[in-house]
Formats: structure tokens, C-alpha cells, sequence
């Protein structure tokens, strides 16, 4: 029996991922349960109930401030890069696996993450989404194919409150097609374009960016050559979807030996 807590348990993505663990605890009631909740000491939410929380009704489940006070094997953490690096090093004193979504790790704390993972099995994925993932694998794929003839273009959509750009999603898009063809993103991105320029350089990837309403996240690129295009979407439009893939992170890493591993490894698509 895997039993998984779930950090951040009242965060937007907390009470996502606590409705997919109790979704999953419910099909699989012999392999995984949620055991435990827990959000930011201090938090006017500690004591709630996770499932009210999450919209799913009483669960009997209470948000705890600590993990000390929290019992679990795994433990799910979409919070922010400080706490999540606390929760790294309570879950290798420990010796509990951890699946971490938190996006925006440097070099600096990727290594901290990286030593952890010696002594725990840890997945760090900065987009859980399985169709996602998968777009990622394929890109590279088509990219080999395509880019002899075609010219590469990769075109994000996300909602008006969103204000990094291009999103981490798409850089990893084009982080994909440009390994898969040997050349440097650094050097090859196009971010943009405005006025009289010189005609596109078939060696470039470029980034178009729109921004707009209540968009959760849409990701095309697309491959245009003479005669034919070719386009690659994936549009997310729910939190689910992440929360979903998390889970069945969970899954996979519940039977892995300690090491760092992504949603690459998690598919099998290495
Ligand atoms: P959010 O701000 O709604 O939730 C984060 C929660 O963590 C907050 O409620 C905060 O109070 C809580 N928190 C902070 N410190 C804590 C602590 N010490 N202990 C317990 N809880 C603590 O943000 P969100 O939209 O849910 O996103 C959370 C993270 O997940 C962000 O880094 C975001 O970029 C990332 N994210 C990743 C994916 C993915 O696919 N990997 C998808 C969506 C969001």
C-alpha cells in the first residue's frame, strides 16, 4: 500500500492533486491511499477538512502545518522553490520518496535536489501533464524528420494573467527540437519579430507568445515547408491534467530505487 500526502494541500494545484490521489485511492483502494495533507504553518486553513477543501466533501483528513505531524511514504509537492527544498531535505532524513512539481529551481538548488536523490527516489517535473510530456518526446521525432525542408515555429497561448513569457513550456519545446538536430536554443531562437527584417533563416525556431482571457495552457508547433505543414498541438484545460500525471508519477516512483527522474523517465520515453 502506497500511502501519499500531498503539501500545499490548499494551494490551486493542492486541492487538484488531493482530488486525484483520493480519485486514484478510490479505483485502486488496494495499492494507494491518501494519507496526509499539509499546507504553510500559520495558515488560517490548518485543521480543515482536504476534502471540503477540494471541493470532494468531508474526507476526514485534517491540514496539518508539518510534516513531522504528517504520516506518509510519498509525498506530492506542487508549493513554492524554499519550501519544497525544506520538504526535500525532511523526506531523505526520512527516507520517503517525493514527486516535486515546484517550477523554477536554479542550478544551485537542482543540486541540492540532485544530491537528495542519491538517497531517495525523487521525480522533479516542471510540467506533469502526460499528453504534454508526450509532445515533448514527439518534437524532437518530427523535428528529425521534418527539418530539412520545413521552417519551425512554436506558438503559446496561456490566459491574461500570465507574465513570463514564452512560457517554460514552449523553451522546452524548442530545448527538444534543438538538441534533437544539434543545435544551441541560445543561438537559434527567434523571439518575436517586428518591421523589415531579412527573410527567416531556415535555421531558426521561432517563438510567437498571445496572451488572452481564461486560456489554460495552448502549445502548437508548428513545421511549414513548401506544400505542406505539419502541427503539433497539445491544450490543456484543466489543472487536472497535472495533478492526474503527478499521480501516476507517484505510482511509478512508489516501485523505483533512489535516483532523480522526470515524466520522460516516468512514460518510459528515454
Ligand atoms: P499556489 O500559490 O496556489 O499554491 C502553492 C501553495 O503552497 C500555497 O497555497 C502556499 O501557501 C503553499 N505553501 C507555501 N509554503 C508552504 C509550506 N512551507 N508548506 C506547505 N505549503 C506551503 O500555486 P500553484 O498554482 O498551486 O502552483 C504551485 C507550484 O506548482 C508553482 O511552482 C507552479 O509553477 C507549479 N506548477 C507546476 C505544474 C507542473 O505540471 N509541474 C503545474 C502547475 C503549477
Amino acid at each position: 500500500m502506497l500511502n501519499i500526502g500531498v503539501t500545499g494541500a490548499a494551494g490551486r494545484m493542492g486541492r487538484c492533486l488531493v482530488e486525484a490521489v483520493y480519485a486514484a485511492s478510490q479505483e485502486q483502494s488496494n495499492q494507494l491511499a491518501l494519507t496526509a495533507a499539509i499546507h504553510r504553518p500559520g495558515s488560517t486553513l490548518l485543521g480543515s477538512d482536504a476534502g471540503e477543501l477540494a471541493g470532494l466533501g468531508r474526507l476526514g483528513l485534517h491540514v496539518e502545518p508539518s510534516l513531522s505531524q504528517a504520516d506518509f511514504d510519498l509525498l506530492i509537492d506542487f508549493t513554492k522553490i524554499g519550501a519544497s527544498l525544506t520538504n526535500v531535505d525532511y523526506c531523505q532524513a526520512k527516507g520517503k520518496a517525493m514527486v516535486i512539481g515546484t517550477t523554477g529551481f536554479d542550478e544551485r538548488q537542482r543540486e541540492q535536489i540532485r544530491a537528495a536523490a542519491k538517497d531517495i527516489p525523487i521525480v522533479l517535473a516542471a510540467n506533469t501533464s502526460v499528453g504534454m510530456n508526450l509532445c515533448f518526446h514527439l518534437a524532437g521525432q518530427m523535428a528529425r524528420v521534418l527539418a530539412e525542408d520545413a521552417d519551425i515555429e512554436i506558438i503559446e497561448t496561456h490566459h491574461r494573467h500570465k507574465i513570463d513569457s514564452p512560457s517554460g513550456t514552449a523553451v522546452r519545446l524548442g530545448e527538444e527540437i534543438a538538441d534533437s538536430l544539434g543545435r544551441d536554443l541560445n543561438e537559434c531562437a527567434v523571439y518575436g519579430r517586428q518591421g523589415i527584417g531579412e527573410p527567416r533563416n531556415r535555421e531558426t525556431i521561432g517563438f510567437a507568445t498571445i496572451r488572452g482571457g481564461d486560456v489554460v495552457g495552448d502549445h502548437t508547433v508548428l513545421f511549414a515547408s513548401e506544400g505542406e505543414r505539419v502541427e503539433l498541438t497539445h491544450k490543456a484545460s484543466s489543472r487536472m491534467t497535472f495533478a492526474r500525471g503527478a499521480v501516476r508519477a507517484a505510482k511509478w516512483l512508489s516501485k523505483q530505487p533512489a535516483g532523480l527522474y522526470d515524466m520522460q523517465d516516468v512514460l518510459g520515453l528515454r
